[in-house]
């Protein structure tokens, strides 16, 4: 399968090549030039493993690219550091399914697909003798999942980048108890914004950047969507396992990739009777399904930070479905966002996105209140992500199952839960014992000579 830019200056690339460039070379973001149609596979599917349904859908967009057996190691590789036998176990709570995608090995869903990310750069470098040096800036979540995604990895140093005191106990302790010798957590003297700047000016010195082949993890790399495109059949087959019927499901949405997965699985054939887009206050998504308005806005910050955003960066690749694959038309509007911050879709076009997504923005106070009313109720803790997404499912009808995607574990976000429920979640052994383990981290001034500075001394 060859791949393309939605700007449409990028084409025929190979999977390799779309994995390796993460953002296309024209700006633009990178999709498989058509979607594979699944509908006859569906009855024998239904009784796959998770590794399996991986192999069957990725074989479906890489055809021969990798080798079978290449492919399923890696497959297998990525999910054994699950700590449960099924991955992504569903679990129905009340009248919802709940997806839990938080077994990975830094308790939130990005691990499903950093994990696999994390193989196949090893297994495309090794192959080409070829090096990469990721560099990346974090808040919290994204720098420990991509840190545990590449750690021990062949070919790969990752220089990781977040505000010195400024993260969660938990998040710093995840990131920096990875005693690896490829990774390399940097503390920078500033704000996360100090940081991604850093990282940024790195990357704009073009001669820097070659010489240490400086690359990203960013949630734009098409092989994480097409990672988490394996959970939305996985969590379909448990609630329909005679494939007798559709679902709905409920997506707490930031980036827009998690929810995009969603898309292409029913654009695949999956029978998803609609996409429920879980925003909290920071809700420019929310505001565009309900009325074709995308303006940009200042983040606020909420009870569920890997959710507060301003715009979306997936978001791109469903515009260009919308602009009907025509890149001159999707050109065209982003540029009009790029110069206004504000673009705005009506008549059909809007007619279309909201046939395939539903929309709900959560407040605050109705994130802890969920959190609270499933604890009462069920004695299910619900981590503040996941509660804004089954938040929004309680608007929406109950004539289809309703699948919650579970984003991270309560335990991850402590505060939110005990503001809630008047009590600490519950931690597992796994974060419990982070604080008595060694850890390695050296702090920076926030200046880019800094930075700079202990990558050459690193790697010479
Ligand atoms: C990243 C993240 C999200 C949002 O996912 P997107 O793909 O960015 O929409 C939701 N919940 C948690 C816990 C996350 O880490």
């Amino acid at each position: 399968m060859q791949h393309k830019s939605t700007r449409g200056k990028v084409q025929n690339l190979s999977f390799e090549e779309t994995v390796m460039m993460g953002l296309a070379d024209d700006g633009g973001l990178l999709l498989p030039e058509s979607i594979p149609q699944v509908k006859d596979y569906l009855q024998e599917w239904s009784r796959y493993s998770f590794s399996e349904l991986s192999l069957a859908i990725m074989l479906q967009f890489l055809e021969e690219e990798i080798a079978h057996d290449d492919l399923k190691k890696l497959i297998q590789q990525s999910y054994a550091s699950f700590d449960h036998p099924e991955v992504a176990p569903v679990v129905s709570i009340g009248t919802l399914s709940i997806l839990e995608l938080f077994h990975g090995p830094t308790y939130a869903f990005k691990d499903v697909a950093l994990q696999f990310l994390g193989n196949l750069f090893e297994y495309f470098l090794q192959k080409r003798e070829r090096y990469l040096t990721v560099l990346g800036a974090t808040s919290g979540d994204t720098g420990s999942a991509a840190i545990y995604g590449l750690r021990g990895k062949k070919n790969v140093h990752v220089f990781m980048l977040h505000p010195s005191g400024r993260v969660s106990p938990i998040q710093e302790l995840q990131m920096t108890t990875v005693l690896d010798d490829n990774i390399y957590n940097l503390a920078v003297e500033g704000t996360f914004d100090d940081a991604q700047a850093i990282v940024k000016a790195l990357f704009n010195d073009l001669q820097f950047k070659q010489k240490y082949c400086l690359g990203a993890v960013n949630s734009i790399n098409w092989a994480r969507i097409l990672a988490q495109i394996v959970y939305y059949f996985y969590a379909y087959f448990r609630v329909q396992p005679e494939c007798q019927d559709s679902v709905i499901f409920s997506v707490p949405t930031g980036n827009f990739g998690d929810v995009l997965a969603g898309y292409y699985a029913k654009k695949m054939g999956l029978p998803i009777e609609q996409l429920i887009v879980a925003t909290n206050q920071n809700d420019i998504l929310h505001r565009f399904f309900t009325n074709g308005q995308y303006h940009k806005k200042q983040v606020i910050a909420s009870w569920s930070p890997s959710m507060d955003i301003q715009i979306s960066s997936n978001f791109e690749r469903f515009l260009y479905y919308l602009a009907d694959e025509q890149p001159e038309k999707l050109c065209s509007w982003m540029q009009t966002f790029q110069e206004t911050g504000k673009l705005d879709i009506q008549g059909s076009a809007l007619k279309v996105a909201q046939a395939e997504f539903g929309s709900v923005a959560v407040s605050e106070e109705e994130t802890i209140a969920i959190i609270r009313e499933y604890k009462d109720k069920y004695q299910y803790i619900l981590d503040p992500h996941t509660a804004v997404g089954v938040r929004a499912a309680q608007q929406y009808s109950a004539k289809n199952p309703v699948i919650c995607l579970a984003t991270a574990h309560p335990a991850k976000f402590a505060q939110a839960v005990k503001t809630a429920t008047g009590e600490e979640p519950f931690l597992p052994p796994a974060l419990s014992s982070l604080q008595k383990q060694e850890s390695r981290c050296r702090v920076v001034a926030a200046s880019v000579d800094a930075v700079r500075k202990e990558i050459v001394h690193a790697l010479g």
